[in-house]
């Protein structure tokens, strides 16, 4: 594996944060790393802040194959964030083993209206923008499987499992089960509307198409992670598991077990 020294920082500067930005920045100096202020040269990009934060700095910089993604956070540790700025001991051992090992994300590729692609590392949620409800017809591949009717449905990976998908009671899977899955979000039930109305968890050849029903709601918010996108009066979002992983550091104490049993048990 190439060596990687170059490490780029992601993060909104406050009067509180500088000066653990400064203590940061002196440690890895120690041990040969220098900071970049072009993310096209880095192979290291750290966000600092919490999970919504590193999810920000992994789309900012273009969801990067080659780079390792560290959180790093000045309060508690999150689902993204291992490293806490008030511990440099543990900053220190990260540094010193090279960041070697690394934990392999798995992320959606999301396509609306045949032209507009995206990722995600948590999950991609389609919600009605209006108080009305609205529909949804859901395709496996090629297959019609249901039409829904509620609030909305979320597509989460392994790893947003723990977060939306959590919520509307998913389940957690684990990230070495390459996959995907479907939640609702309050689904009408009754004899005139059915859905499954239980999570369902895809392989990861499988595609998920969601057809919005053009029946007068029919302005839904598409949202990626915790960006909105901008898109109106949309038809059509593919979803399927994507060829790109997302690496982060892999430490003794940091499988995906531990932050799940640190995060919520
Ligand atoms: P944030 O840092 O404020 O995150 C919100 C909460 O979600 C935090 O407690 C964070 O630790 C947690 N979180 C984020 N990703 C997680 C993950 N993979 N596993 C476990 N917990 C996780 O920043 P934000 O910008 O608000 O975060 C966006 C995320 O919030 C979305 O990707 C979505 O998963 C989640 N969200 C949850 C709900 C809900 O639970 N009802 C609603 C909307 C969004």
């Amino acid at each position: 594996m190439t060596e990687r020294k170059n490490v780029y920082l992601y993060y909104k500067p406050s009067e509180e944060l500088e000066p653990k930005i400064e203590e940061l920045k002196n440690i890895g100096r120690k041990y040969g790393y220098k900071l970049v202020s072009d993310v096209k040269e880095a192979n290291i990009i750290a966000s600092i802040g919490g999970d919504g934060s590193f999810l920000q700095a992994i789309r900012k910089t273009g969801f990067q194959e080659e780079c390792l993604y560290v959180g790093l956070n000045d309060k508690k540790l999150g689902f993204y964030t291992d490293f806490n700025l008030n511990d440099f001991e543990r900053i220190e051992s990260a540094l010193q083993s090279n960041f070697v090992e690394v934990l392999r994300y798995p992320t959606l590729e999301v396509t609306v209206d045949g032209v507009q692609k995206f990722e995600c590392i948590n999950e991609c949620s389609i919600r009605s923008n209006i108080i009305k409800t609205f529909a949804i017809d859901v395709f496996i591949d090629d297959l019609y499987f249901e039409t829904f009717r509620g609030d909305g449905m979320v597509v989460s990976t392994p790893t947003g499992s723990t977060a939306y998908n959590k919520s509307l009671r998913g389940a957690v899977v684990d990230p070495r089960l390459e996959s995907m899955q479907l939640t609702e979000i309050s689904s009408l039930n009754n004899n005139e509307y059915r859905t499954l109305g239980s999570p369902l968890i895809l392989n990861s050849d499988r595609e998920l198409v969601l057809k919005i029903v053009q029946d007068g709601n029919d302005h839904p918010i598409i949202g990626v992670d915790n960006e909105a996108l901008s898109i109106r009066h949309s038809h059509e979002v593919r979803v399927k598991v994507s060829d790109k992983v997302i690496k982060t550091v892999k430490m003794k104490d940091n499988s995906f077990m531990h932050k799940v049993k640190r995060n919520f048990l």
